[in-house]
């Protein structure tokens, strides 16, 4: 399989990457890191460049790009910042749900406003006793005058509490069936009375954020249901491929900003009149952690290759989200090894990409529910 980018890549690439040096250098992802800010000037940047519109169809204001453009962008920006894509990939994710599955009206009036950066977008679905088990939601939406009214609880949603953030909520419709069935879609404003967002004190990805989010008697209208009732499923499934090949192009881009660091570091670093590189303990490490991050890289692109071309790539995506996001939690931690006590320092870079490595194989599905799915794709029926 050729997985060799075209010089519109090359060039995408290049300048993305130029884009994330000008806009977020160290200093400004320190600053937010330690501050917990989100990067609304960067996000304005993105905007300003057209990124966020880059896998849009044109006829929704789009560039019409492919999964492997999106996975080039998601690695370059990733490898400034792993939780900076957040920012970025909750929009485009739930925009792109809202082009395959919403009305003509709701693209029309949503997703201008979300390419030219008035909008914001964020996912929420877990709840505090659905988590993996998606199907013990309970958060309900019931018919009220103009639409429905919402109860409930929400939480874990990145970047939910952002100015102008309209959620995408999966709600219970029908408390009845069970969750493939009676759960649907919402466009919800982050501001809507009724609605409470409270920011959550993380480990990691303390800049985009994590938020839980209370509903109290919230009114949605009508018209902010999207797929039709009952229909949500559907919508969670139609963006998953899209989402778990470009969450593993992040934690590529990000696993490889490490590496990079950790060379660097052990190149520089003497002790005992030497490089710390020049000791094979260290070395090694570094040998290994490279071959890691560049088999992972191996995977995802694959995987992304084989999405772009229509084939059927469940497979590819699940070995490509669950061997990235356990590669970059592995040199993460390596990575501080090799930095020694400047690694465990905030003053360094190494403890972010520590700290936000651990959510990558809890968020987006954990590494236990992509063996599980590895395993039934295998023929192997796993006891409930
Ligand atoms: C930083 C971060 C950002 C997030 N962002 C969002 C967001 O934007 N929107 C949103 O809706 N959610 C978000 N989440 C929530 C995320 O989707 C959930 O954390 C994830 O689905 C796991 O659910 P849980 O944390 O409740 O763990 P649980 O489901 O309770 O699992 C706990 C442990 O048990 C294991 N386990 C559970 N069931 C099984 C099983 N059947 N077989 C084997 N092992 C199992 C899990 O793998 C895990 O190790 C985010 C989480 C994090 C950490």
């Amino acid at each position: 399989m050729d997985f060799s980018f075209s010089e519109e890549q090359k060039l995408l690439r290049d300048s993305v990457r130029k884009l994330m040096d000008r806009h977020a250098p160290a200093d400004y992802v320190a600053r937010l890191d330690r501050e917990q800010a989100y990067p609304y000037a960067l996000y304005d940047a993105w905007v300003e460049a057209g990124l966020l519109g880059l896998p849009f169809p044109e006829s929704a204001g789009g560039l019409g790009g492919s999964v492997v453009d999106m996975a080039i962008v998601a690695e370059e920006i990733s490898y400034t910042s792993a939780d900076f894509f957040m920012a970025f990939a909750g929009g485009v994710f739930c925009g792109l749900n809202i082009v395959r599955k919403g009305t003509p009206e709701q693209v029309e009036r949503f997703i201008p406003k979300l390419l030219a950066g008035d909008i914001r977008m964020a996912i929420s679905i877990s709840e505090p006793d659905a988590g993996s088990d998606i199907g013990a939601m309970r958060t309900l939406a019931v018919h009220g005058d103009r639409g429905y009214i919402v109860n409930g609880q929400k939480v874990w949603a990145t970047g939910a509490g952002a100015r102008n953030v309209l959620l995408n909520v999966y709600l219970k419709t029908d408390p009845k069936a069970s969750v493939p069935d009676g759960m649907s879609l919402f466009l919800i404003d982050n501001d809507a009375p009724g609605l409470e967002c409270r920011k959550l004190d993380m480990l990691g990805r303390r800049c985009t954020g994590t938020y839980e989010l209370n509903f109290q008697d919230v009114a949605v209208d009508a018209d902010r249901l999207v797929g039709g009732e009952n229909q949500g499923w559907a919508c969670v499934m139609s963006g998953l491929q899209v989402e778990r090949i470009t969450s593993a192009a992040g934690n590529c881009g990000a696993a490889r900003a490490v590496v990079d660091m950790a060379i660097a570091y052990a190149k520089e670093r003497k002790q005992f009149g030497r490089p710390i590189g020049a000791n094979q303990a260290v070395a090694h490490m570094l040998a290994d952690m490279q071959t890691k991050v560049e088999a992972a890289r191996a995977l995802m692109w694959q995987a992304a290759s084989k999405v772009a071309a229509g084939e059927d790539a469940l497979r590819d995506i699940t070995m490509a989200k669950l061997f990235s996001s356990e590669t970059y939690v592995e040199v993460a931690n390596l990575g501080m090894q090799i930095l020694g006590a400047y690694g465990y320092s905030m003053e360094f870079a190494m403890q972010r990409h520590f700290r936000d490595s651990r959510s990558a194989t809890i968020a987006a599905g954990t590494s236990q529910i992509q063996r599980n799915l590895l395993a039934n794709l295998m023929g192997l029926k796993l006891s409930a």
